[in-house]
């Protein structure tokens, strides 16, 4: 649907008295950066057409707007810098600081060693960069780091490896990793005859170096939202979801049923180096299963983790490929974006993905309509504590307790690490409150 598909939308949509539901919520997500305040009340407007519109594709009605749009000034396309892409717990607060490990003697190639505990166990990332004469070799080079992260600090289960090209390496939301390993210590003697024999090992991910433009997250575009009435009420369709709860029109804020002491437990932007296996281990710890939202671009730099989250039984949904926000994108975009995480996720797990959340929770008439074709449910949620804004623990803790509700969904994030520090006590306090956490599929709808 073009521009003035989306204009009439909105100017047809029926007057409404509440706010959205997709604009100024608390727990603003950390991908606001790509957008000013106009871009906002733009994206307020878009979250307002009729979602019970016209489906995405089809021809728009041919009348004519009732009242003049406003004119609205054209803006430059915006090319994230990179880095921009993924997000990575910043936030109102400074992050809590991550330790770092230094190693004696030092290895040129090893950018830093962060390290991190969830009480149970203790996991490091290593971050090497190498110049291109160095990539022929990353074998007997991620060996060795790998050996020595592990002796220098005995503690530690299990270091997990990223391998960059130094000339363009721009963090974590950068381009891709030439290279990624999980190395378990108890798995350490299986990856070395992986680096000198090539045998097998399943924990490993070599960038094929022939990924298609589109697949880099430098080259994503956000465009200019197309020019809209500005207001600021939900649809008729939000409001109903969220009130009655279950499953409408493709949407679900809740389960229908609010006298189950259940609730769905959420982590968005996964997988993460090295907090994804501290997550999972705590989640195994306590036996409880989740839904974690992947951005696709990850989950196909560190495959293992999505094929651990499935072995462990948790559910992987979608939070597309690049973690961009959708309203400002053209449809075919927003679908692109939908479709290559779904695709990734499927490839990996073997299962159709049936749950999509939005980055920032933002969407538009035509995006959920797009997500329906692809046969995914978009999902928000009751329970956000504002994980990644770093509120401190007591806060987080008392905010997860507070909105905690039968039937609800808990947002989290999983490179959040005031996360890990609350996760443990907030599973054993909701189960001695009587509720069970389960994932966005084990909720009644
Ligand atoms: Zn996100």
């Amino acid at each position: 649907m073009g521009a003035s598909g989306q204009m009439r939308q909105v100017l047809s949509a029926p007057p409404k008295s509440r706010p959205p539901l997709c604009a100024g919520r608390r727990g603003k997500h950390p991908m606001q950066l790509f957008h000013n305040a106009s871009m906002r009340r733009l994206f307020a407007a878009l979250c307002l057409g009729s979602a019970l519109a016209a489906p995405a594709f089809a021809t728009p009605p041919v009348a004519a707007p009732a009242r003049p749009v406003p004119a609205i000034p054209a803006t430059p396309l915006r090319t994230p810098q990179p880095g921009q892409v993924q997000p990575l717990a910043p936030g109102t607060r400074p992050a809590p600081k991550i330790p770092t490990l230094t190693l004696t003697p030092a290895i040129p190639q090893v950018h830093q060693v962060t390290y991190l505990s969830n009480g149970f166990i203790e996991v490091a990332h290593a971050v090497i960069t190498v110049t291109p004469q160095e990539r022929p070799n990353l074998r007997p080079l991620v060996a060795q780091v790998a050996a020595a992260v592990l002796a220098a600090r005995p503690t530690l289960s299990e270091v997990d490896l990223s391998v960059y090209d130094r000339g363009s390496y721009a963090g974590f939301g950068g381009p891709l990793p030439l290279l990624t390993a999980s190395v378990p210590r108890e798995r350490l003697g299986a990856f070395l005859a992986w680096t000198t024999q090539r045998t097998p090992f399943d924990r490993v991910w070599v960038n094929p170096g022939n990924l298609p433009v589109y697949l880099q997250p430098d080259r994503v575009r956000e465009t200019v939202p197309v020019p809209v009435a500005v207001s600021s009420q939900e649809t008729a369709l939000e409001r109903q979801a969220r009130k009655q709860g279950g499953l409408l029109g493709g949407l679900l804020y809740r389960s229908k049923f609010r006298y189950v002491p259940l609730a769905a437990l959420t982590f968005d932007d996964a997988p993460h180096p090295m907090y994804e296996p501290l997550l999972l281990d705590m989640l195994r710890r306590s036996g409880v299963k989740a839904t974690f939202f992947v951005i696709g671009r990850n989950a196909a730099a560190y495959p293992y983790f999505i094929r651990d989250m499935t072995q462990q039984g948790h559910e992987v949904g979608n939070h597309t490929y690049h973690h961009v926000r959708l309203p400002p994108l053209p449809l075919n975009e927003a679908v692109n974006e939908m479709r290559w995480a779904s695709d990734i996720v499927q490839k990996l797990t073997g299962k159709p993905v049936r749950y999509f959340r939005p980055p920032g929770g933002e969407y538009t008439p035509q995006t959920l309509q797009a997500a329906r074709s692809l046969g995914l449910n978009t999902v928000f949620w009751t329970d956000d504590p504002g994980d990644f804004q770093n509120p401190g623990d007591a806060v987080l803790e008392s905010r997860l307790h507070r909105n905690l509700r039968p039937g609800g969904v808990v947002l989290l994030h999983d490179n959040a690490p005031e996360m890990l520090n609350v996760l443990q006590g907030f599973l054993r306090v909701a189960r001695q409150e009587g509720y069970a956490l389960t994932t966005v599929g084990g909720l009644p709808k």
